[in-house]
């Protein structure tokens, strides 16, 4: 096959696409606007910490990395199942001892949760092993907050855990995103790890750029618009185009054609990164803050899954909340919160602050897949990205994927016309 394939954005479902086209004798083109790929996955280098843009993990039972991603040399870390809740100046821990039997003692005494919330969480934890994918994404869907409530978990536990950990990978506080999303994310903790890469989330698209041998890319290319048969770059460049995808998330790019589904509403955070010169958490295992007036939502010691050359501390702080601070109050909060609410009172300094206003699109119907050339506009033009499933890692690369293959079906059936 000689096609050309465009491919606007190079993030995961780009990258996706491409490997697909790749695979099937294609030599797509990838347009990104910005200098790399790797779209919401950037790690930038700091006086040799590695900071990634935003606090995010890997969970390697996502059924479609196997299919795309050499685990083995991205070199997990692993974070410890489970987490350091921060209560009222104390801290407890509460973890899946069904995977690390030195958590029982700790999660039977923690007081984070009532003993009848610790056997929900197990039968919890069984009945979503067991319930296939297909099933958790056609049930009906309800709030987390209302689907953890019909289960019967107390008040203690989804303040003290459900929320704020939840809250960290939904972002938002309010718990209101589909229990589609909750009961997938909630089976994948429980089938795999949570894990980070060891040079940075970004090692994630730099695999995958580095494995795509007969793509070409484009990057600092803006696309404004894409018309019927050509592309116009912001800087006013205008070139041919024949088959396109639009990996970029923003169907308002397309002068026709533009689906009326797409996300209005992106969830946004912030990461702030302090030097630290000690620690309160020891291991690889994230903290959350049980304090619902509190900014910070959780952190980690990111200098724990990224060892620092010199030993040094690195502290990932994550604000999910709204509020009107600027960043030197910002600053100055989330310190009197961290020494408030995780004893922290060793020296800390502020080393940088990430602002991610398009973080997790809002999304309403979430699906684990999409039906075959469901990611069609014409015909010849293809839509992609986290936002036509779920906002996951797993989501962009299943709708990368089957982005390319409903090309690989159009050019077909132009080819048999
Ligand atoms: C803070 C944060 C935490 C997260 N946590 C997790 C997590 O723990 N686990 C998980 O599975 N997922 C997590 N996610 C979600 C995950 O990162 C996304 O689902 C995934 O990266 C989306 O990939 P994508 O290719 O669909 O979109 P994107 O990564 O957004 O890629 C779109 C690309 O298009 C480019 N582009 C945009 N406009 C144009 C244009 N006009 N012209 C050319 N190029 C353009 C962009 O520069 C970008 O490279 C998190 C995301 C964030 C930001």
């Amino acid at each position: 096959m000689n096609e050309q394939v465009h491919i606007i954005g190079g993030g995961i479902s780009g990258l996706i696409a491409a490997r697909v086209l790749e695979d099937h004798g294609l030599s797509p083109i990838i347009i990104e606007a910005s200098d790399r790929v790797g779209g919401r996955l950037r790690t930038d280098k700091i006086d040799g910490h590695l900071l990634d843009h935003g606090f995010q993990v890997l969970l390697t039972a996502y059924p479609s990395l196997k299919k795309y991603l050499d685990l083995e040399a991205l070199h997990l870390t692993k974070f410890l199942p489970g987490s350091i809740i921060f209560h009222q100046g104390k801290k407890s821990l509460l973890g899946d001892a069904s995977r690390n039997s030195k958590f029982l003692w700790p999660t039977m005494r923690s007081n984070a949760a009532t003993l009848s919330d610790k056997l929900k969480v197990w039968k919890l934890n069984k009945e979503l092993q067991a319930k296939p994918l297909d099933r958790i994404f056609s049930e009906p869907e309800v709030t987390t907050l209302e689907y953890l409530q019909k289960k019967g978990f107390s008040t203690r536990i989804i303040e003290r855990f459900f929320r704020p950990f939840y809250s960290g990978i939904f972002l938002e506080n309010e718990l209101s995103t589909s229990s589609r999303m909750f009961e997938f994310v909630f089976k994948m903790f429980a089938q795999g790890s949570a894990s980070l890469p060891y040079d940075g989330i970004e090692a994630i698209p730099r695999q995958l750029q580095d494995r795509l041998k007969r793509t070409s890319f484009h990057f600092n290319k803006p696309i404004a618009e894409i018309r019927e048969h050509e592309i116009e770059f912001k800087s006013g460049e205008v070139i041919a185009r024949e088959y396109l995808i639009n990996a970029t998330n923003d169907p308002m790019l397309h002068s026709r054609n533009a689906p009326s589904a797409a996300p209005r509403h992106w969830k946004s955070c912030q990461t702030l990164y302090f030097k630290s010169s000690g620690r309160v958490i020891h291991q690889p295992i994230i903290g959350l803050i049980a304090f619902k007036d509190a900014l910070i939502n959780n952190i980690c010691y990111s200098s724990r899954l990224y060892p620092h050359p010199d030993g040094e501390e690195m502290l990932s702080v994550t604000v999910v909340k709204e509020h009107h601070l600027g960043q030197d109050q910002l600053v100055k909060q989330v310190i009197k919160e961290l020494r408030e609410h995780c004893g922290i009172d060793t020296d800390i300094e502020f080393t940088k602050l990430y602002d991610i206003p398009q973080a997790l699109p809002e999304l309403n119907n979430l699906q684990y897949d999409l039906k075959p050339g469901s990611t069609q506009l014409d015909s010849h033009t293809f839509l992609t990205g986290d936002t036509m499933l779920n906002a996951s890692l797993n989501g962009a690369m299943l709708a990368g994927e089957q982005a390319a293959l409903d090309v690989l079906k159009a050019i077909q059936e132009k080819d048999l016309q």
